[in-house]
């Protein structure tokens, strides 16, 4: 057996990626540093300063030991060289790479992004204020359809599909649900895309079949159907990229088209992503469209889409009743709290969501509906949302905490995509992936002051530099991410540079 150790604080470099059908062999690789997460809503957040994880070169985490574990006056080789048990055969060499004598450095769990359209991302910050009905039919359909013009779509595909993954995962989204468009072609070239770069992701084509406002652009039932099927087949085998099925809402679906992805979803057991209750006039729609159903919610689940893998993004003004049939079919729901304010949807009580009906709320960007593409701004915005909604009602506990965005981010975005055994937090049998945060990064706004640094890892300090980083940082801080243990952001590599 040969060890290949670095001196610690030696910089990882930054590793090809995998493409379709192939891969690599990655060293085994030994963290230390202080690993911040939440594993489950009711620990809270978990700092654990000087913790040593190790990562298989499957990007599996093969162990966590917290500093108090550790024996005193053993390095992080020797501890690793004593306790490994695992197959020495596959154990060809490893890496050590240590941040833990870096206050300013810290690793967190990847951001996941449970509802974002790739395909609008030319359209970020344009149309503020229109309506969600007016601002779909002038801004985002006219810009999907082009997806779908022979003369122009793969080009305008790969332009926008490549900036939209990039964007995302140099701001630690490390797993996103995307919404792409009706066309399948650009679709699967959007998952060969997420393979080429390392993202984690679900591949949704958009169905409809009913858009009476703008008719141009929507496809007939079966073909709709044939096309998702189709898509299914392509992503069959693939590890990271996996479709979703994608009614985009009730109002441009047929009762039929509905109940028929519902069966798809059971058939294929793939998860089915869409919006709910975003806008009072869409859901006026929607009573006027689906008048045999009790309410919006009800049109889900009468047709079959309601279930643990569903995720419905917004969720503004959802009555009781229906907060009752989400939690009942324990679907998860998506707060976009960007988009929300940017198109003036309303302010989603999420405190009330998660602390009384108890549903599972993860964060979403709903680009272009949404401005900001990275989760660590809608964290932001989630707090000040809830604030506003708070000054309203007069309730103060309808303020979310720094706790609630973080898990929201984390843990309840893995919950959301099906994949709470495997993401979200650090723990043995999870998937490594990360983002390593530098509030000293270069060029970054969070300036922490001597007496702000947690010297001897008072918890306090370490709650404040986690509030500075959401409140002042962005995507500056991010300097690492790593998927399934690939390093697929290196900024601290010279000369990197965004695609
Ligand atoms: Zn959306």
């Amino acid at each position: 057996m040969t060890y290949f150790e670095e001196p610690p604080g030696v910089e990882e470099t930054f590793e090809p990626q995998w493409n379709r059908g192939g891969s690599y062999r990655k060293p085994y690789t030994l963290y230390r540093a202080t690993f911040i997460h939440t594993p489950t809503f009711e620990t809270g957040i978990v700092i654990s300063p000087n913790c040593l994880v190790g990562v298989n070169s499957e990007g599996t985490i093969d162990f966590v030991r917290e500093e108090a574990s550790q024996p005193a006056g053993i390095d992080g080789i020797r501890l690793f060289k004593q306790e490994y048990t695992g197959p020495v055969q596959n154990l060809n060499h490893f890496k050590y790479v240590d941040y833990s004598k870096d206050c300013y450095k810290f690793i967190v769990p990847g951001f996941i992004d449970t509802h974002i359209h790739a395909s609008q991302y030319p359209n970020i910050g344009i149309g503020l204020g229109c309506p969600l009905l007016d601002w779909l039919n002038n801004y985002t359909f006219k810009l999907e359809k082009r997806f779908s013009d022979p003369k122009e779509q793969m080009e305008l595909a790969k332009l926008v599909y490549t900036k939209v993954i990039n964007r995302t995962l140099k701001a630690g989204t490390t797993c996103a649900s995307y919404f792409t468009t009706i066309d399948t072609k650009t679709s699967k070239l959007f998952a060969d895309l997420l393979l080429k770069y390392g993202q984690r992701g679900f591949v949704g084509k958009v169905c409809m079949d009913h858009n009476e406002e703008y008719p141009e652009y929507q496809e007939p039932k079966d073909k709709s159907l044939e096309a998702m099927k189709d898509l299914i087949g392509y992503c069959d085998g693939l590890t990271n990229v996996k479709p979703i099925i994608t009614p985009r809402f009730a109002p441009v679906c047929s009762s039929s088209l509905l109940k028929q992805l519902g069966q798809l979803a059971k058939d294929c057991k793939i998860p089915i992503q869409t919006h709910i209750s975003e806008n009072k006039d869409e859901i006026k729609l929607v009573e006027g469209l689906f008048p045999e159903c009790d309410n919006y919610a009800s049109v889900y689940k009468d047709h079959g889409l309601l279930g643990s893998s569903t995720i419905l993004a917004h969720a503004i003004h959802l009555s009781e009743k229906e907060c009752n049939v989400i939690k009942k079919e324990n679907c998860s729901l998506s707060h976009c709290p960007t988009s929300n304010s940017f198109i003036s949807s309303g302010e989603a009580p999420i405190h009330k969501y998660l602390y009384e009906n108890k549903i599972n709320v993860s964060l979403g960007t709903d680009l272009s509906g949404g401005y900001e593409q990275s989760i660590l701004g809608v964290m932001k915005h989630s707090i000040m949302v809830s604030h506003h909604l708070a000054m309203k009602t007069e309730k103060s506990k309808d303020k979310l905490s720094i706790h609630d965005v973080f898990y929201m981010a984390t843990r309840a975005g893995a919950i959301a995509v099906g994949l709470k055994d495997k993401l979200g937090s650090f723990e043995a049998g999870k998937q490594f992936d990360a983002q390593l945060i530098d509030l000293d990064a270069i060029g970054a706004n969070t300036d922490v002051f001597d007496w702000q640094i947690p010297k001897n890892n008072e918890k306090d300090k370490w709650l404040d530099l986690i509030s500075k980083w959401i409140f002042s940082g962005d995507d500056r801080n991010c300097v690492k991410v790593w998927v399934d243990g690939n390093l697929v952001v290196d900024k601290l590599r010279l000369g990197w540079v965004l695609v």
